[in-house]
């Protein structure tokens, strides 16, 4: 069955944004992955539809409701659905390469994107939520997270990206960022291509691009270099 992404927001006609484009709206066309983007404000109380309350013990901002919420996530995910369910937080565990590529091999995904001063606490253990971050910044709503996570996962589905997005050659892929690219032309405002690169030996290239990746992560990610980093 394809990979299948529900999103919860309040803004679905935020997707599914650029990845309606380039090959992953043609994979989406061809029905190599759904997406499924369903606003919260249908499960909102009353005649106003409202989603957020006044946070408890004050302070500033409004709170998404745990109700209004875990109707909407009830509704989109029907008793036995295996997808795990993410909910995107500054608070998360930060997202890796690894966990991307469990998701993309998993049967799909279900994602919650919070707005104003966040969710109420007890509807991520009420309804199973995995907290997921996209880096140590706060963003001002979780749909541009979703669509960081939907964008890394739908690129390694297969069918999607070509074989370029399945090889071990890409940055994180091997507990290492990639090696320099270039292409023409050979010289370009007096910097040259690398000779070993147009040479044609592909044993001096690999080990060429393997020396670079090392010193570029050792230079700029020293906590990637070395063992037992990125999973
Ligand atoms: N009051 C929260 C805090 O200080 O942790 C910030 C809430 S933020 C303004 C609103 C929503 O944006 C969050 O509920 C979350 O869904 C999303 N968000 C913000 N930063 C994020 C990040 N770095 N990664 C994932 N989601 C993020």
């Amino acid at each position: 069955a394809p990979w299948r992404a529900t999103v919860l927001t309040l803004y679905p006609e935020m997707f599914p944004g650029h990845l309606g484009l380039s090959l992953a709206g043609d994979a989406l066309a061809r029905g190599a992955w759904s997406l499924e983007a369903r606003n919260i404000r249908d499960h909102g109380i009353g005649r106003h539809r409202a989603v957020d309350d006044t946070p408890a013990g004050g302070g500033a901002g409004m709170v998404l409701r745990c109700d209004v919420l875990a109707a909407a996530i009830d509704a989109a995910a029907l008793p036995g659905d295996p997808r795990p369910r993410l909910l995107m937080s500054p608070r998360g565990r930060p997202l890796t390469q690894g966990r991307v590529r469990a998701l993309a091999e998993g049967p799909g995904v279900i994602v919650v994107c919070g707005r104003f001063e966040g969710v109420d606490e007890r509807v991520i253990a009420g309804r199973g939520l995995e907290e997921v971050s996209i880096g140590d910044y706060v963003l001002s709503g979780g749909e541009p997270a979703a669509l960081v996570v939907l964008d890394a996962c739908v690129r390694l589905l297969p069918g999607t990206m070509g074989k370029h997005a399945s090889g071990v050659e890409e940055s994180f892929e091997g507990g290492t960022l990639e090696y320099p690219h270039y292409t023409r032309p050979r010289a370009w405002e007096g910097r040259e291509i690398p000779e070993v690169l147009t040479g044609g030996n592909h044993a001096a290239i690999a080990r060429w691009r393997a020396a670079e990746s090392d010193r570029i992560t050792r230079e700029r990610r020293p906590d990637l270099a070395g063992p037992g980093r990125i999973p």
